[in-house]
């Protein structure tokens, strides 16, 4: 079995045939206006679970993500606190990247910023005017969608009911309302760049286009992003490259990832229902976050609530604790019994060739976890062990941090051997007032065929 992406503009399934030629695929990043919240983290591990496991398939990936260093957002943001641009710019910038190696997001190769491509984007808006595509007015030059009948193919949307509430730039000489700035003329504001049509700054769209022609050229494999771009920013990204190009199609295979939800609602400024990836993680691990990315299908939405936080918590827990066990029982090297896990190890691999089904391989894992939980001590201890050390590695391959090995407290494993000793002479009230004292300080106990398996839960 090959790798096959579901192609979420044609809905087909797409074969990438392992080949050494890497995977070219392009995420749009972050507008770097604000701090990053779970929604975009969100999109950023599903993509970097996705790179992780074709690096391990032996599948090479040139992973590239841009950062929009230049828009409306970031320059309204300057003006507000009465700062340059570029503070504003930089400053959100480093938070984002802060904020990833936090989430242990490390796949990416290159991080472009649009401010850097100017040259590029100038020229490839000349080609589309020069083709017929894009038109100039008084406040800048637009592209044309009338001429480029596919527009609305991606987002599946009827232009026509679309039309009449759309207002993202008004300008009375724009021939439609739906024709998209390419340039903005600007008059003295900062910041600006000299074009053949004057002085101004480049449209959204256009950075990520002009990015990926330069680094790709026209057509590549893979455009993933959040499925809220898909329109209208995925949509105008495929009328300007394949209008200056003339290539169809753009890319092999757009990957979208599903809304994040937060308490069945969508995150809103009014709601002021965002949580940022910090205020997560001042209550909960990076893994827990994963988790809660992965269990669910990339391209599935994701209703977040406390309860589902709590959950992937609880779900992480369990596999520290599982880490403990395992290695704790294999001391016993008694028992037969086989544990192949050849099969599971198989449907680990197909899930996620199969359009990247994290939450099936997961189940894989999951399965191996409670079935050694279940039958620890009937188990062949090598078997156990590679069991155990496989789903590490898994979990490994997708971005977790690898649980940690315990130390246990001097003080802990004298209470319990006192305990053992209480229970031996059958004082079982003083065993139970020590495992009391074991609980206080947040350890367990749990009395085992080769004694007890002491651990502390996080
Ligand atoms: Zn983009």
């Amino acid at each position: 079995m090959s790798i096959h992406i579901t192609d979420s503009l044609t809905g087909k399934s797409i074969p990438f045939p392992k080949t050494k030629k890497p995977v070219r695929l392009f995420v749009c990043g972050p507008t770097v206006y604000d701090h990053s919240h779970i929604g975009h983290a969100r999109t950023y591990i599903a993509f970097d679970a996705f790179v992780r496991f074709l690096r391990w398939e032996k599948q090479p990936v040139v992973y590239i993500q841009n950062i929009t260093d230049v828009d409306d957002k970031i320059i309204a943001r300057a003006a507000e606190r009465g700062v340059a641009y570029t503070a504003i710019a930089r400053r959100y910038e480093r938070a984002y990247h802060a904020a990833e190696k936090k989430l242990g997001i490390a796949s990416v190769d290159e991080y472009p910023r649009a401010s850097s491509y100017l040259k590029e984007i100038i020229a490839l808006i000349e080609t589309l005017v020069a083709k017929g595509y894009a038109y100039q007015t008084d406040h800048g030059v637009y592209f044309e969608i009338k001429k480029f009948p596919r527009y609305g193919e991606l987002s599946r949307q009827n232009l026509d009911a679309v039309r009449p509430g759309w207002r993202v730039e008004i300008d009375p000489q724009k021939k439609d309302p739906l024709d998209f700035a390419l340039w903005k003329k600007t008059k003295g504001e900062k910041p600006a760049w000299q074009s053949p049509w004057g002085a101004g700054r480049p449209g959204w769209h256009i950075e990520d286009t002009d990015i990926t022609q330069k680094l790709f050229g026209v057509q590549y494999d893979i455009h993933g992003g959040a499925s809220e771009l898909k329109f209208p920013h995925h949509e105008s990204e495929i009328a300007q490259q394949e209008a200056a190009s003339g290539r169809h199609p753009m890319v092999k295979a757009w990957m979208h990832t599903g809304v994040l939800l937060i308490n069945g609602q969508k995150m809103s400024k009014s709601l002021k229902n965002f949580i940022t990836i910090d205020e997560f993680l001042s209550t909960h691990s990076a893994n827990a976050l994963r988790y809660l990315v992965l269990s669910h299908h990339y391209r599935s939405p994701i209703d977040y609530s406390a309860d589902a936080a709590h959950a992937a918590h609880e779900a992480m827990q369990s596999v520290e604790r599982f880490a403990a066990y395992g290695a704790f029982v294999a001391n016993a090297k008694k028992a037969e019994k086989r544990l192949p896990i050849t099969t599971s190890q198989k449907a680990f691999a197909a899930a996620l060739e199969n359009d990247f089904n994290t939450p099936a391989a997961l189940a894989q894992l999951f399965r191996v976890i409670s079935h050694i939980n279940e039958n620890a001590f009937s188990l062949h201890y090598t078997d156990l062990l590679t069991a155990r050390a496989w789903v590490i590695q898994m979990l490994a391959v997708l971005g977790f941090t690898p649980p940690k090995s315990q130390k246990i407290p001097v003080a802990i494993r004298r209470w319990s051997k006192e305990r053992e000793i209480c229970r031996g002479n059958k004082q079982f009230m003083q065993a139970d007032a020590l495992r009391k004292k074991i609980q206080e300080v947040g350890y367990t106990v749990d009395d085992t065929p080769i004694g007890p398996f002491l651990y502390h839960q996080r």
